[in-house]
């Protein structure tokens, strides 16, 4: 079914181009270095469900004190995760390269990595003024591009599993937009802050895993048209953000953790940080590791055990002797 014209370009570009000029194009689109900030508000950000979490990646706390690291789940790196993002970035090269070549470079007004939307918050919420003269909202749409009618929009190109996908297929609109609305708004957010008229957010899914031999590959567009009321999703985040830093800071009250017993459930199975601490994890709520870690470079991890003869250290039975 070819009823949206970028479903239609993706399926032309697909035709138009070969097979070793495309690898070309995916090959230039991933190894092009994106510029990736902490401290703002980022669309990604937003679409964090804990707040601990949000915090954190706020703060540019890594997955592990020290561990740099992208592909990374429950504080290891993860092979699961690493074959995700691969699969999503490959996935984004190869859409955009198709978009680009049957649209023409006359409708993109640009794609990533190289897209980047940056704003400093400019209003009437005195929370988000005083943050550092004005908290920062910055992001990077996957394509900003005219429409047949030549109005700008955004294209957010997704990736899932095939699984994931046949379950949007069954669920529909709504349940895709479940996911990835607070990420859509807050693209087009920042992008009206700047001054473009983006009047909608495409997301745009495509699976290459399960291609039928027949028939179109898999791709399926959802729509998210702009209203002033999308604005709150990304300013009541930025409002978290600093009642938690706040208070975080001067109550060393950080936010609530899920429980632990949820450890293996969605959220805390994707993500980043670690629920649970061991002998060799760090957990998400023992954060004076990580102030640790940046003060002396160690953590309770790294930190080399005392010698057996160290004075300070009193065996349990001497010291029930000399009681
Ligand atoms: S592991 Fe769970 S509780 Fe900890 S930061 Fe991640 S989502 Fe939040």
């Amino acid at each position: 079914m070819r009823d949206h014209y970028l479903r239609e370009a993706f399926f032309d570009g697909l035709s138009v181009i070969d097979v070793d000029e495309m690898l070309q194009r995916i090959a230039e689109h991933t190894t092009v270095k994106g510029e990736w900030d902490t401290g703002v508000i980022s669309p990604s950000l937003v679409a964090t469900e804990c707040r601990l979490a949000r915090l954190k990646i706020f703060l540019g706390d890594d997955p592990q004190p020290g561990l740099k690291h992208m592909a990374v789940r429950g504080g290891r790196p993860d092979p699961i995760t690493h074959l995700n993002f691969l699969r999503g970035f490959l996935g984004e090269g190869m859409v955009v390269t198709a978009l680009k070549t049957a649209m023409g470079e006359g409708r993109i007004f640009g794609n990533a990595p190289t897209l980047v939307f940056k704003w400093r918050y400019r209003g009437d919420d005195i929370q988000l003024s005083m943050w550092n003269q004005g908290m920062v909202f910055a992001g990077h749409p996957d394509m900003l591009v005219f429409s047949d009618d030549n109005e700008m929009e955004i294209v957010q190109i997704k990736t899932p599993s095939i699984f994931k996908f046949e379950r949007l297929q069954r669920l529909g609109d709504e349940d895709a937009l479940k996911s990835y609305r607070p990420q859509m708004a807050t693209e087009m957010y920042i992008g009206r802050k700047l001054g473009y008229p983006i009047r909608r957010s495409h997301l745009m899914m495509v699976s290459w895993e399960g291609t039928p031999k027949i028939d179109d590959p898999h791709c399926r567009i959802v729509t998210l048209p702009w209203h002033d009321s999308l604005t709150t999703i990304p300013e009541q985040v930025a409002r978290e953000i600093v009642q938690d830093y706040d208070r975080a800071y001067t109550m060393s009250l950080w936010p609530e953790p899920y429980p632990e017993h949820r450890s293996s459930t969605f959220p805390c199975s994707y993500c980043r940080f670690a629920r649970l601490g061991n002998f060799s994890t760090i957990a998400c709520t023992e954060q004076q590791e990580w102030e640790r870690h940046a003060e002396t470079g160690l953590t309770r991890i790294t930190t080399p055990l005392p010698e057996e003869d160290d004075p300070k250290i009193v065996p349990i039975r001497r010291r029930r002797r000399s009681a």
